[in-house]
């Protein structure tokens, strides 16, 4: 599927001029995917349309013949940039997410529907503020499941977050209020309100939910969507984001097989943005959410954002020469190839290397085995070049294709494998100098969000 995508596009780049037909088809792909993703229907279609009616006003600002588009340097770009960002825009409404403030207490409410992982997911955001050092708290509202406040206590004890609840039957809306009331009192600064997602029926639970919204007034309520309930997501969504001011969502079980598509219908329904992915059952399963990444990672074009993420578990400082590098502003081939010798210690090979942009599909498909070959094939190829050409930023290639040619035949790759090799490292690099350099590249790896 993602190849299929890949493929679209690869000949939209290479195409000689980008005209209407070509880009006809290349959507078709593209809607697709989409499709096969579960994205709503609805959005499929607005979304081509949209990208028709942009990438035509494109066209006639440049002033240019209707039939051929623009000539292909920067048309292909430029078409291409405008599908991605439509196809971004689907993720992101626009609004930013609500941040909490230091100095105050900040009431956060999830709410969901039971399943869709709200208590799981509440103790990883508490322990994920926790560990930024914010002083946190969690409070179990949900008195309607038996054994709700033991998984949120057990959960709680596990992270070392203080939390509040009760065994006996007493009333949601009460308990949640004294349980905010308690911590707001003792200074704590994040206040996590869990609550019951099911009830005989579908008002009382609305009903329910608005009471205890009235009762602990959250700064920001939290929407929870199982990420693999598909086309249901959207009259899901919209129920809750007519019952309740939805303010962020979190899409759950996004590591099995989720397609993805039941995210965007979330976004589109509540016009909230989504601020994190669950990826697992434990408590650091939960990656932030970022629109570019989660696109391309649905098209099978890869995810470097998601690389970078994996990186962060790298221990980055313990690699001097890296951290030099870094400083300087360089990010060489070597380091990479250290990178990625590191990755492949980190074990689950295929999920590493379906977040590698660049990467096909079919070759990060399959057996943990396949995937593993056509790692080391990458190594094999940095492993030919020449000192001089690993200490460089890759550009020695461009300059010298003669080095090119060496590297292919010396590691029996063929010449486009060795190309997408140095642009995959073009791709880290820049991600890397973007990031300011060692200082604010240590930051954003430490101090995610
Ligand atoms: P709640 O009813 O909304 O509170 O949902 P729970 O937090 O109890 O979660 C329901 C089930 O989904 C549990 O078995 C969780 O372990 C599981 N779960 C929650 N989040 C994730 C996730 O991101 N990935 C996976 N694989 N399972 C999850
Ligand atoms: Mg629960």
């Amino acid at each position: 599927l993602g190849s299929r995508v890949n493929k679209a596009l690869r000949q939209l780049a290479d195409a000689p001029v980008v005209d209407e037909q070509l880009l006809d088809a290349i959507l078709r792909e593209i809607c697709a995917a989409l499709l096969a993703s579960d994205v709503n229907v609805k959005l499929v279609q607005n979304l081509r349309t949209n990208i028709k009616s942009v990438v035509n006003i494109r066209e006639l600002a440049a002033g240019i013949n209707k039939k051929r588009l623009i000539q292909k340097a920067g048309t292909a770009r430029a078409s291409m940039d405008a599908v991605m960002d439509e196809l971004c825009r689907l993720v992101d409404p626009g609004v930013e997410a609500w941040k909490p403030k230091k100095g105050r207490a900040n009431v956060i409410m999830f709410v969901g529907l039971q399943g869709s992982g709200k208590t799981t997911t509440c103790t990883k955001l508490a322990s994920h503020y926790h560990r930024k050092g914010w002083k946190t708290a969690l409070v179990c509202a949900d008195t309607f499941r038996a054994g709700a406040f033991d998984q949120l206590r057990q959960n709680a004890t596990k992270a070392r977050i203080p939390y509040y609840g009760s065994y006996s039957e007493s009333d949601p809306v009460q308990l949640a209020g004294e349980g905010v009331a308690k911590f707001k009192a003792e200074r704590f600064e994040i206040i996590i309100v869990d609550t019951s997602g099911r009830h005989k029926q579908e008002g009382e639970l609305f009903a329910e939910m608005q009471q205890i919204a009235g009762a602990v007034q959250p700064d920001n309520v939290i929407f929870v969507m199982d990420g693999t309930i598909g086309q249901a997501a959207d009259p899901q969504a919209r129920a809750f984001k007519e019952a309740i001011d939805v303010g962020s969502i979190i899409i759950t079980k996004m590591d099995g097989h989720a397609k993805g598509g039941g995210a965007i219908s979330a976004v589109a329904a509540t016009q909230s943005p989504i601020i994190f992915v669950g990826t697992g059952e434990h408590i650091h399963d939960l990656e932030r959410f970022a629109p570019r990444p989660f696109i391309s990672k649905m098209l099978g074009m890869g995810d470097l954002g998601g690389l970078m993420e994996a990186m962060q578990d790298l221990k980055l400082d313990k690699n001097k020469n890296l951290m030099k590098n870094l400083e300087a502003g360089v990010f060489t081939l070597r380091d990479m190839h250290e990178q990625l010798q590191t990755i492949q210690k980190m074990g689950p090979l295929g999920k590493v290397m379906g977040m590698m942009p660049g990467i096909p599909q079919e070759l990060i498909a399959g057996t943990e085995q396949e995937g593993t070959r056509r790692f080391k094939r990458m190594m094999t190829i940095m492993d030919t070049g020449r000192p001089v050409e690993l200490d460089s930023d890759g550009k020695i290639f461009e300059t010298q294709p003669s080095r090119l040619r060496r590297v292919a035949a010396g590691s029996g790759a063929p010449t486009y494998e060795v190309e997408a090799l140095l642009a995959q490292h073009k791709q880290f690099a820049q991600m890397v100098k973007k990031m300011g350099g060692s200082k604010g590249f240590m930051k954003e790896q430490m101090g995610r969000g």
